[in-house]
């Protein structure tokens, strides 16, 4: 029992068809989805399960399965009434889209600092209201010019992508791996990497905008060292958001 997670190939769908699979593990298991589970730092997306009669299921949260292997877990509100969803029921997938295009600036915004800042990353965690990036380094960070960094790649406007590469060409290139604490997934025999043209190439499976342009006003709004070689660098929203696409 797997999930299409249609996020992976385009981060900018912000509802879906799909089919109810199964209840497990206090969830609901579609046969695709539009909601990113939490991973790689960046949190799971919540929203809405819509049914044909037009009732609305809220999701508080979304998870990978553990029972499940490949599966993802919608996990509904406590107060929420599953039990009309049965297996084979049809659903409207709807996530909060400002939250996650808040999630996708921040977390395009991390893989800048990366490009910022030339030491591993040992922890990451990326919500709407601010991003942290643990960087493995003793030296300090300077707060204005990271921010000033942020702000001529956000204005360069670079386009953002992602492609499949193989596990023998990420073995090639041992250069590629930025991250001390998550790896990618192995095992599929192609790892995803995250390309921002010219500026950061790694392996990423979250989701993001489609140019640094569409990041917008981002600022360090903390540097913090955290011990001896961690250093925490915690990025905020200059402005009020600006509604996304949808
Ligand atoms: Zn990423």
């Amino acid at each position: 029992m797997t999930t299409d997670e249609l996020f992976r190939e385009d981060a900018s769908l912000s509802a879906c068809r799909a089919t109810v699979l199964a209840l497990a593990e206090g969830g609901v298991i579609l046969d695709r989805t539009v909601f990113y589970p939490l991973g790689g730092g960046q949190a799971g997306d919540v929203g809405q399960l819509i049914l044909a009669d037009g009732s609305r299921i809220e999701i508080v949260d979304t998870r990978k399965s553990k029972e499940h292997p490949g599966a993802v877990l919608h996990l509904p509100a406590a107060s929420a009434s599953l039990p009309t969803l049965a297996p084979g029921t049809e659903v409207t997938a709807l996530i909060d889209w400002q939250r996650r295009h808040r999630h996708m600036r921040f977390h395009t915004g991390t893989h800048l600092l990366c490009a910022l800042v030339p030491h591993p990353v040992d922890g990451c965690s990326i919500t709407a209201d601010y991003a942290r990036l643990d960087f493995h380094m003793s030296e300090p960070l300077d707060k204005e010019a990271l921010t000033a960094g942020l702000a001529r790649l956000v204005a360069e406007a670079h386009a953002v992508r992602h492609r499949w590469i193989s596990e023998a060409e990420l073995d090639a290139n041992p250069g590629l791996v930025r991250s001390m604490s998550v790896q990618p997934p192995r095992g599929l025999g192609r790892v995803r990497v995250l390309e921002i043209d010219g500026v950061d190439l790694q392996p990423c499976g979250g989701t993001h905008v489609a140019n640094t342009a569409e990041i917008g006003a981002v600022v360090v709004t903390k540097i913090e060292k955290k011990s001896a070689m961690t250093r925490r660098v915690v990025l905020g929203f200059a402005e009020p958001d600006t509604a996304g696409p949808n």
